[in-house]
Order: structure tokens, then C-alpha cells, then sequence
């Protein structure tokens, strides 16, 4: 049975720049990641996909120390300076400038991170079983065996699963619609958020001209009423429903898919051999466009954890190895998650809406706070302040 030091459960974004960092230490003999998808292909030529990413300076920086940015397909990556956030029922609104936040597709930064890590990775490959045997290693589908197993796996994590961690949390009763659009303007670099009369956000994330990704924050009736529509009917209820300063939108460029939103945090990062990262361990309302930039920087928390831990001759999957990165992680992640459930709560009240308006109109006008917001949005102060990868 091949033996490895890492293997990592799940090839998306988060898992991928976990395993290019780690492959760039040079610190580790072998790694092995798994995923159960084909390998995905980026179609360069083609219209944008419908699932993108709002990227912030934080995963900025992780991609760009692996080697990962400069891969992207750039003419596929929309810088954005402002963001306009408003309500349907009100007048004021909230205008964020210096963003300094990029949108890219979810299969561009795959793409990007596969270009980079040459290491072992099995497509089409499920993990089924893993069997703990504490004091030795972990087998991976009787198949291989690890030193320390990562769940990078999603929010459906089997890694989490067959570990029995627990998840506290809630599902939203609710789905993101998204899809690509093409807007009537040619004005690529602001973002809008409008809150709904049921407090419901509808974003509209600017691609390349004249192409914008939205995401629709729905309940279920509404959720199954959207998408029973045809685009020409979607269209017109798209249009009726974006802010008073989004632009309109000429036509659906492509088929709308959902997904369900929740609020889940697993009880642990980790346990002996085992470590939990991205949507395995935590799953956010997408609002605020954090997940997989919160999943980035678990990544690179882990790595910084697992390499000084190599260095020092240390057994890497001891759970006192892993302690740090559980400890730093949560922290970072829990106060995020905190601060997106007072928004959303703030938003969906219906009574607080003038006192909510007066609000936005008060720190608009306020440029000290908003900067204080956009910074922490785009860096968390907990987040990871340096790349034990570069050294
Ligand atoms: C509507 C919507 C909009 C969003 N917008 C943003 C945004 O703007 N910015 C942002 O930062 N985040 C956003 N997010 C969140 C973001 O999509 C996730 O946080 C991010 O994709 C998590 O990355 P991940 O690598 O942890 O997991 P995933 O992207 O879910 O990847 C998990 C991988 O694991 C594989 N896998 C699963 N089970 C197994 C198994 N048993 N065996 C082998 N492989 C397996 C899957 O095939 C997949 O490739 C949004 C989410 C939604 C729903």
C-alpha cells in the first residue's frame, strides 16, 4: 500500500492552494489529493461560467505566493473598485470604494492552481472509507495510507463524516440562484447588492464587459417560482427587482443553477490525523462573498502549521501539531461568521428599516468606518500574516 505524508480530500480552490503550498515548501515527500469529479476543463473561449467568486487581497496573496495568479487567465479576471449596497424599499445606500477585490470564475482558479501543483491527484476518485488507526496512519479506501488526511471535500465533507465530527448549524430555507448576464452597460468595475423587501440580497458581480454574474438570494417558493421561468420572463423579473442604480440587463446568457445556503461550523478543525479546511469545516451565507476566501486562509494557516511542524521533525498529524491551526482558524472564521449573521439579521428586520436607512446614510458619509469595513473584508487581522512556503 502506498504510503503518503498528506492526502487531501477535494480538489477545489481550497484544497488545491493547500497542496501548492505544501508543494512549494518542498517540505514534504509525498502528497496525494483525491477528488471524485473528472478533471475539470476551463473553457477559455466560452461565455463565463455561472459560478464565480468575489477575491479578496487576502486570497490574493496566497495564489500569488504559489504561483497561482499569474495562471489565471487574466483576461478572465474583473478587477472592481466599488460596490453599491441598497435596498429595494429605501432611498439611501452604502457605496464602498478601493475594493481592491477581483471576480473570477470558480474554474478559472482551478484551473490556475492545477497549472501549478504538478504533484499526484486522482480524478474520478471517491473517497468511500477511511479507516483511523490513531497511533499509525490513516487508509484511505483500503487503498492508501497518510500520515494525516485533509478534508478539503465541500460542505457534504465525507472526511468530516467518517472522522464522526459533529456540525453545529442551520440550513437557511434558502437557495443562490446564479447565473451570467449581459448587462445594457460597459462599466465593469461596480459591484451592487440590493437587499429585497424580504431581506433577501440579489448581487450583481461585474465579469468582463458587458457580462455580469448574479447571484439571487431566494426562499424556497420563490426559489422554485425563478426557476420554473423562461429567460424572457426571468429577464423582466431580474429587471424589476435590481437596485435603483444597477444597471439593466439586456439578456441570460446561460442556465440558471442553484444551491442550497446554510450556516454550519464543524465542531472540530481536527483530531489525530485528521485536519478539516474550507466548506468541510465551515459554510457561510454567501452574501458577503467570504466562503472560499475564509477556506483560502484555512489553507494557509494549515500549511504554515504542517511545514513548521515538518521542519521541527514533528509527527504532523499528532493533534498537538494540529492544535495551532485549530485555534487560529476558528477564531478567524467564528468572528467572520458572526459579523455576516448581524448583517443578515440587520437586513431581513423589517421593522429596524429606518432606523437601517439612517444607518447607511450616516456611514456613508463616514470614510474612516468604511475603510475599517473594506479592510477587514478584504483581510481579515487574523487571517495568516505570513507564508512559512516563501521562506
Ligand atoms: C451562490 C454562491 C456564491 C458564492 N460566492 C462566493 C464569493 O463570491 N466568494 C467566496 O469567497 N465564496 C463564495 N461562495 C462560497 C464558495 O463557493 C465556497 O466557499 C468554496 O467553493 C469552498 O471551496 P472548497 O474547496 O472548500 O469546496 P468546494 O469548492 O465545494 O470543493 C470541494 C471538492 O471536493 C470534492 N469532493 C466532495 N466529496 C468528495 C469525496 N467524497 N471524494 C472526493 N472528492 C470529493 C468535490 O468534487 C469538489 O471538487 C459562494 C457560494 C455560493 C453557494
Amino acid at each position: 500500500m502506498q504510503i503518503y505524508d498528506v492526502c487531501i480530500i477535494g480538489a477545489g480552490p481550497v484544497g488545491l492552494s493547500l497542496a501548492a503550498a505544501l508543494q512549494k515548501s518542498k517540505q514534504l515527500n509525498k502528497v496525494l489529493i483525491l477528488d471524485s469529479i473528472k478533471k475539470p476543463k476551463f473553457n477559455k473561449q466560452g461565455l463565463p461560467n455561472q459560478r464565480v467568486l468575489s477575491v479578496t487581497q487576502s486570497s490574493r496573496e496566497v495564489l500569488q505566493s504559489v504561483g497561482a495568479w499569474d495562471k489565471l487567465e487574466q483576461g478572465r479576471v474583473n478587477p472592481y473598485n466599488r460596490m453599491i449596497i441598497d435596498e429595494s424599499n429605501g432611498q439611501d445606500y452604502l457605496e464602498f470604494k478601493n475594493q481592491q477585490a477581483h471576480i473570477i470564475e470558480y474554474d478559472n482558479i482551478v484551473n490556475a492552481l492545477l497549472e501549478v501543483y504538478d504533484g499526484e491527484i486522482e480524478f474520478e476518485s471517491k473517497l468511500e472509507k477511511i479507516e483511523l488507526k490513531p497511533n499509525e496512519y490513516v487508509t484511505v479506501n483500503d487503498k492508501f495510507q497518510c500520515k494525516l488526511l485533509i478534508g478539503s471535500d465541500g460542505n457534504k465533507s465525507k472526511v468530516k463524516e467518517c472522522s464522526n465530527i459533529g456540525t453545529y448549524g442551520h440550513s437557511y430555507h434558502q437557495m443562490g440562484i446564479v447565473c451570467t448576464v449581459e448587462r445594457t452597460d460597459q462599466d465593469s468595475e461596480v459591484a451592487y447588492q440590493t437587499y429585497l423587501s424580504n431581506g433577501c440580497p440579489l448581487a450583481l458581480l461585474p465579469l468582463y464587459n458587458p457580462y455580469s454574474s448574479i447571484v439571487w438570494t431566494a426562499y424556497m417558493d420563490d426559489y422554485k417560482y425563478l426557476m420554473s421561468l423562461s429567460d424572457e420572463e426571468f429577464l423582466k423579473v431580474l429587471n424589476s427587482q435590481l437596485g435603483r442604480y444597477a444597471p439593466r440587463i439586456k439578456s441570460i446568457s446561460n442556465k440558471r443553477m442553484a444551491f442550497p445556503l446554510q450556516s454550519l461550523q464543524a465542531q472540530r478543525y481536527i483530531q489525530k490525523r485528521i485536519a478539516l479546511i474550507g466548506d468541510a469545516a465551515h459554510s457561510n451565507h454567501p452574501m458577503a462573498g467570504q466562503g472560499m476566501n475564509m477556506g483560502i486562509n484555512d489553507a494557509a494557516l494549515l500549511a504554515n502549521c504542517i511545514i513548521k511542524n515538518s521542519r521541527s521533525g514533528n509527527d504532523i498529524g499528532l493533534e498537538q501539531s494540529l492544535e495551532e491551526y485549530e485555534s487560529q482558524a476558528k477564531l478567524m472564521n467564528y468572528t467572520t461568521s458572526i459579523a455576516m449573521e448581524l448583517i443578515k439579521n440587520t437586513y431581513e428586520n423589517k421593522t429596524i428599516s429606518p432606523l437601517r436607512q439612517l444607518g447607511a446614510k450616516i456611514i456613508n458619509n463616514l470614510d474612516p468606518i468604511k475603510q475599517i469595513m473594506i479592510q477587514y473584508g478584504s483581510k481579515h487581522p487574523l487571517g495568516p500574516s505570513q507564508f512559512e512556503w516563501v521562506k
